[in-house]
């Protein structure tokens, strides 16, 4: 957590936005970090959802960001995981928030990594690069996700070691919460790879799935991707969901939205 190294910095209210506060605030590297804001008692969203969030600026525009919740659902405070991009317009500020801040949040949250827009299905695989474990950290604590599928697999994809954010705490995220403890002992499994640094773990996610490492964990099951019984979310760069979404399209995958569920959804975060 962040030490105060000054005072905390209040914001003017906005009327198209929640002003919030900011309650922590942990660097992973010099490209990554976490936050959390308060929630307003009014804001409601679906486990896998994204919502604006935001600085003020000195023309009075507030400068607003789509972030996912990293949260779950029914959690008190608003957790975010966040790039630092060095000459990012908000990114560059957002960095240096401490606790006690104040940032801008959006009213309405939005998105289709959620589970209304998949059909019911047995084992759900969440494919994320870099930043895109952010609505994965929310469903993966969300117990209704247990009660939908019977085995469910977070891999996350990243260049260096350091990237892997949450790596050492997603195991006791899941084990101390007491809504979920039990059943993701049994049902949930964690694939973390990285792709540019020695790692047990190294090769892409298309390269996991050809050799079968994807599913040669504890839960087993079927050897393949299958849209009879799979279903897959996909959060992360431009090239993964590319790559990912044509695999998925060639096995028969059909990709769902909220008003048209199907075997699987995609949210494009960044571009690389
Ligand atoms: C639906 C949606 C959900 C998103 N969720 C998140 C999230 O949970 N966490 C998050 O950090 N960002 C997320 N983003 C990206 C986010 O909206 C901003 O782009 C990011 O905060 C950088 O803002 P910026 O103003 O500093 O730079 P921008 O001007 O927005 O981007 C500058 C450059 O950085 C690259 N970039 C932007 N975001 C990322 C990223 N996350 N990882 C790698 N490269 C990136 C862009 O491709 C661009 O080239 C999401 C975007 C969308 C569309």
């Amino acid at each position: 957590m962040t030490t105060l190294e000054r005072p905390p910095v209040t914001i003017p209210d906005h009327t198209a936005f929640n002003t919030v506060d900011v309650r922590w605030v942990k660097h992973w590297n010099e490209h990554l970090f976490s936050f959390a804001v308060d929630r307003p008692a009014s804001f409601r969203f679906r486990s896998g959802e994204f919502v604006m969030v935001g600085l003020p600026t000195e023309t009075g525009k507030p400068l607003m960001r789509a972030y996912s919740i990293s949260s779950p659902d029914y959690a008190e405070e608003l957790e975010f995981l966040s790039i630092k991009v060095q000459d990012g317009p908000l990114t560059s500020r957002l960095q240096l928030i401490q606790p006690g801040d104040q940032m801008y949040l959006g009213r309405k949250p939005v998105g289709t990594l959620v589970t209304d827009a998949l059909l019911p299905g047995k084992r759900l695989f969440m494919f994320s690069t870099g930043t895109g474990l952010a609505p994965f950290l929310s469903l993966m604590r969300d117990p209704q996700v247990y009660d939908l599928f019977e085995q469910v697999v977070v891999v996350h994809s990243v260049r260096r070691v350091s990237d892997l954010a949450y790596h050492d705490e997603m195991v006791a995220l899941l084990a101390d919460d007491p809504l979920v403890s039990e059943q993701a002992a049994q049902q949930f499994h964690y694939i973390p790879t990285v792709t540019r640094e020695p790692f047990h773990t190294s090769g892409r996610i298309g390269a996991l799935i050809e050799d079968g490492t994807m599913f040669s964990h504890p839960l087993g099951g079927a050897n393949q991707l299958d849209p009879a019984t799979d279903r897959a979310m996909m959060c992360g760069s431009s090239a993964m969901i590319h790559e990912l979404g044509a695999r998925l399209e060639g096995l028969g995958f059909v990709e769902g939205s909220n008003s048209n569920p199907g075997t699987y959804v995609i949210e494009r975060a960044f571009v690389d």
